[in-house]
């Protein structure tokens, strides 16, 4: 589904979810303009616990792709967290809402907007936006893995017994709680509650099997897998040339290495048709995609993309295997996985 960047901040873009979209009309078409306005400094507020956690994750160079704004809430969207990092990067969000929370209700104190009444409730802006950013605080350390606390919990426990083990048991612990909100929010007919509720129970049992896919795959070293048989081309070879390799050697795909052995690009079938026999290969090759013999199978599902061919080098700099797209596929078959699984 669609997704709108509306601003970039610390360089990382800041999107909303068409459905966030359509609640801010729900919110406007119910509660006027007053809910819109609260709505508008909830939704800043979920920006800046997000911001939280991507302030700390960048010092652990962490790439964050983006925020995405959903209904149920915000989510940093980044790469792979490091251990070492998990504790502060995860308190980093409740920190940053609590602090906010105590700031506006200092400020209500001092002075606050009359802004909706519902039910002849009467809601103030800023002693609300402090109750909502201290109730968000709360709500996020609750111990229910993938959410912050889990994290936290993890990240307190893993020292003792082991990341792998730690994870399990946060996992555990967030599809429990799951289970509890999820009943909860039928008898309270809370609709936000029951998606937060299936959101942590997917999450959960997700990052886990993510966990040991990406521990399986360090173990699958790359000098392993890959094909040491190489044919190689000059980058003068004709694309007719690379024709009658293609049917002697029934290989689809060639790195093309200079006089010095230097791997300089590669050629495959899909670069040769629709251009002249006599063009040199050097003319139509593509950079090679290059992991170290010395890799895991992480490195390489993270660098494949959808080359149909990797080159394997040591650390001279010299070609020393190639893995074919079909091998990877091959391997994640035996494993039970797809490459759609991974990606
Ligand atoms: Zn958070």
């Amino acid at each position: 589904m669609q997704s709108f960047k509306i601003i970039k901040i610390m360089d990382i873009p800041i999107e909303l979810h068409i459905t966030f979209l359509l609640l801010l009309l729900a919110v406007y078409y119910f509660w006027g303009i007053g809910g819109f306005i609260l709505y508008l400094f909830l939704f800043s507020s979920v920006v800046l616990h997000e911001l939280g956690h991507s302030f700390v994750a960048k010092k652990y160079g962490v790439h964050i792709e983006k925020i995405l704004l959903l209904p149920i809430g915000g989510m940093a969207i980044m790469d792979k967290i490091p251990e070492e990092g998990e504790f502060k990067i995860a308190i980093a969000g409740p920190i940053v809402s609590m602090i906010l929370g105590v700031l506006f209700l200092v400020l209500s104190s001092f002075y606050d907007i009359s802004l909706l009444k519902i039910n002849s409730m009467e809601y103030s802006l800023f002693s609300t936006v402090g109750i909502l950013n201290i109730f968000l605080g709360l709500f996020n350390l609750i111990p229910a893995f993938p959410m912050d606390g889990g994290r936290i919990l993890r990240a307190l426990i893993s020292g003792k017994i082991g990341y792998l083990k730690a994870t399990k048991i946060a996992s555990s612990i967030g599809q429990l709680f799951s289970m509890i909100m999820f009943g909860y929010g039928i008898i309270s007919f809370n609709i936000i509650l029951i998606l937060i509720a299936v959101f942590i129970y997917f999450g959960a049992q997700q990052e886990y099997t993510a966990l040991i896919t990406y521990r399986i795959f360090d173990m699958i070293k790359i000098d392993e897998i890959m094909s040491e048989q190489i044919i190689a081309v000059p980058p003068e070879t004709t694309t007719k040339e690379l024709v009658d390799l293609m049917f002697k050697y029934k290989y689809m795909g060639y790195p093309v290495v200079d006089t010095n052995g230097a791997l300089i690009g590669s050629v495959s079938f899909e670069d040769i048709t629709n251009v002249s026999d006599d063009i040199h290969v050097s003319d139509i090759m593509k950079p090679p995609i290059v992991v170290s013999k010395y890799g895991d199978f992480n490195e390489l599902i993270n660098k494949m993309n959808n080359s149909e061919r990797i080159y394997v080098k040591d650390d001279t700099g010299k070609l020393v295997g190639i893995i074919s797209k079909t091998d990877i596929i091959r391997i994640l078959k035996i494993m039970g996985l797809k490459l759609k699984d991974i990606n």
